[in-house]
């Protein structure tokens, strides 16, 4: 019997037979198609879909949260190459279960999130669904051609940052499943999963600088989000598991559900941290421009290397775990 092709394989067939033109910057396999609009400028478009019972459960996704991170996903795709999100396009797929307060209640969240990144709602479309609701976002950016991080463009020899805590939404997730959701404690981790932030000023920072050689947001995990860095700028890499920022309430999280935080952090997805990476000379004025202008945190997690595959050293053992985070259609 043959194997089902995975979401990887799928995506690498269409991308095979995509056409191409001297404008497009960026094509298929990146988070933003990127083409130029004006003299050294571009736009970035991506668009994400999430469908009820497999990106969310209406159990414990909140309508508000729900919009809100509909939005959230998409803007985050524009921040990992260092963009600014400007308008969005909005499709709902509806089933008769939403009602007019819960449709409400949804765009509430949606508009919110635009608001807070300056984002204007230019269109869209709405249908009638059966069984599932199915959300579908297309966001639209723009930022300077010279600035615009890929991540076809890292070498070996740079250090691998992420912009914070991994594995936080992933535990969110198992605790909702668990119904613990409402327990005051675990709120950080359960609003990481229901309302994730994109890092939009952080993208725009490490694009200005000049500093950063290649970049994405975590949606699937570092295990995966790493491997495609790799994949596209022909490198490997090497991640310390020590170094993987795991906050104490993770930790605890992962002893009430009989999990390991490890695994959240490699695998679990949908953190909308940014993944990225800078030459070892340029990482002290990295963190500490950052840790000036932002006042937040950069946690480098392991270094690229000549070769292929993304390899973990945990207490001296080595181990390779590329594209062990999520996909669809496995
Ligand atoms: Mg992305």
């Amino acid at each position: 019997m043959t194997r089902p092709e995975g979401e990887r394989e799928i995506i690498a067939r269409i991308r095979r037979t995509a056409g191409n033109c001297r404008d497009l910057v960026v094509g298929i396999g990146d988070d933003c198609a990127v083409y130029k609009t004006a003299l050294n400028l571009v736009s970035l478009v991506t668009t994400d879909t999430m469908v009820e019972g497999v990106h969310f459960d209406l159990a414990w996704h909140p309508p508000v949260a729900l919009g809100r991170k509909a939005a959230s996903v998409n803007i985050s795709d524009i921040a990992a190459m260092g963009g600014l999100p400007r308008f969005a396009l909005l499709s709902l797929a509806l089933t008769p279960a939403c009602e007019s307060r819960w449709r409400e209640a949804f765009l509430a969240g949606f508009l919110a999130v635009l608001s807070e990144h300056g984002v204007v709602l230019i269109g869209g479309d709405t249908v009638q669904s059966g069984h599932e609701i199915v959300l579908s976002v297309t966001v639209l950016g723009e930022m300077a051609e010279a600035e615009l991080l890929t991540r076809k463009t890292a070498r070996p020899g740079d250090v691998v940052l992420v912009s914070g805590f991994l594995g936080e939404a992933a535990a969110g997730l198992a605790l909702c499943r668990m119904g613990l959701a409402q327990e005051a404690v675990w709120h950080p981790l359960v609003s990481a999963h229901l309302d994730p932030v994109p890092q939009v000023a952080l993208g725009r920072v490490l694009a200005t600088s000049g500093l950063v050689h290649a970049m994405q947001d975590l949606s699937d995990g570092l295990a995966t989000d790493l491997a495609h860095i790799c994949a596209e700028s022909g490198v490997g890499a090497v991640v310390t598991a020590e170094k993987i920022p795991l906050s104490p309430l993770l930790c605890r999280a992962a002893e009430t559900c009989g999990q390991s935080p490890l695994d959240w952090a490699l695998a679990g997805g949908e953190d909308y941290q940014l993944l990225f990476t800078a030459g070892e000379q340029q990482l002290a004025g990295l963190v500490a421009m950052v840790s000036k202008e932002l006042g937040c945190e950069l946690y480098p997690v392991g270094r690229l290397v000549e070769g292929r595959g993304v390899f973990l050293e945990e207490a001296g053992q080595g181990r390779e775990i590329s594209y062990q985070g999520y996909e669809h259609f496995r």
